[in-house]
């Protein structure tokens, strides 16, 4: 074992603190990376604040880590010391499933490893589950690790890890491209993200955020149409316009209300995830033909397609770059929806 430091949360109404934690040493597989970036995620904060329950204290969020290969293990033969790396999500899956042989080992049948507050034997980490980037040093098994290419900033390019894969996975998988129109909910951490992808495959994007007040930054990373749900007159106008919508919002949302504004055989994608369930009307389904869907993240070759995909189209998060103490703090604006456009902490600063 070595130690790193970290900034951890001791309990779901505490503040955020620095400690000290165990890494394991580096096994034959592993990379050991010296954290330099890591987003600030709201499923971060979704499970600090034990939203969703079962999470682990004191525990360590982080999943949109960038950084810099510190050490390899004796059979790693993709990454070097030096090389500029990324983890998002997942550092662990069985690797026989049909879902983790198809590469999509965030749909693991046997459960993935999630980067943190997932069970691991207590010789993989001292806690017995996963700590995250919020610290200085991480071991991952090479298999989750990905390359972030030279074009895109560390800092820029950690939120892709997470916001980004999240978005180019359904995008790719409902065809976003010429031709489609696609509507993104909610201009936050994964929802500017998506903006600028589905921009750069070539769909119609049109942004629906709660007030016009984010419009021009909309505009400028590739939307083509704006529009506030706080106005009634929204609803209506768009109805029955779109093939894809992609709904990226922390809170419950009036999914009725979206639906009818799908065309015929378009599809509702859930990303965000509040704890309360969802409420649908029947009739908006069957009217159009219309699916209401889900995903989750993407898997680690996707990771890194996603990468090489943003780096070719100059693609980076928009970011304000805090330093580890103010992480409570940015977790009070994330939730007011005050951010632009996804907090990274600074890991010099942890
Ligand atoms: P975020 O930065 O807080 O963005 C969420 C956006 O939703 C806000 O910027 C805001 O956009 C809108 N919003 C917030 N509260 C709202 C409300 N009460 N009514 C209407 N709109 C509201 O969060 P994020 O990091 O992008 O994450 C968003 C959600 O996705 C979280 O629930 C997170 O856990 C989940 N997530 C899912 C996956 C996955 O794989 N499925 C991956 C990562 C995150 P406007 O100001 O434009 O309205
Ligand atoms: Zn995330």
């Amino acid at each position: 074992m070595s130690t790193a430091a970290a900034y951890a949360i001791p309990a779901a109404d505490g503040a955020f603190e620095k400690i000290t934690i165990n890494r394991r040493d580096v096994g034959p597989d592993d990379v050991l990376i010296d954290v330099k970036f890591a987003g600030i995620c709201h499923s971060d904060i979704h499970t600090a604040r034990n939203e969703w329950g079962g999470t682990n204290y004191p525990c360590v969020p982080g999943h949109e880590i960038a950084g810099i290969v510190a050490a390899v293990g004796s059979d790693v033969r993709d990454f070097k010391v030096g090389d500029r790396v990324g983890v998002g999500c997942l550092v662990g899956s069985c690797g026989v499933c049909a879902p983790c042989l198809a590469g999509e080992e965030q749909y693991c049948a046997k459960g993935a490893t999630w980067t943190y507050n997932s069970r691991v034997p207590e010789s993989a980490q001292s806690n017995g589950y996963t700590l995250g980037g919020y610290s200085t040093q991480i071991v991952v098994s090479e298999s989750f690790v990905v390359g972030i290419p030279e074009g895109i900033g560390l800092d820029v390019a950690a939120p892709l890890l997470c916001a980004g894969v999240t978005l180019y996975s359904p995008l790719k998988h409902w065809n976003a491209g010429p031709g489609k129109k696609v509507a993104i909910i909610g201009m936050g951490g994964l929802g500017h993200v998506g903006v600028k992808i589905a921009h750069a495959l070539g769909a119609e994007v049109t942004v629906l955020s709660q007030s016009l007040r984010k419009r021009d930054d909309g505009l400028r990373m590739g939307a083509d149409h704006y529009y506030a749900t706080a106005d009634r007159e929204t609803f209506r106008s768009l109805r029955g316009q779109f093939d894809l919508i992609i709904n990226t919002v922390s809170a419950n949302l009036p999914i009725d209300d979206y639906l009818r504004l799908l065309a015929v055989d378009g599809t509702l994608v859930i990303l965000g995830l509040p704890d309360q369930p969802l409420s649908v009307t029947g009739r908006n389904l069957a009217g159009f033909r219309r699916s209401l869907a889900g995903s989750m993240i993407g898997g680690i070759a996707q990771t890194q397609e996603m990468l090489d995909f943003c780096a070719a189209h100059g693609i980076g998060a928009e970011i304000e770059l805090i330093s580890a103490d103010e992480i409570d703090s940015a977790y009070e604006r994330v939730v007011a929806s005050d951010v632009q456009y996804r907090f990274v902490i600074d890991a010099a600063t942890i």
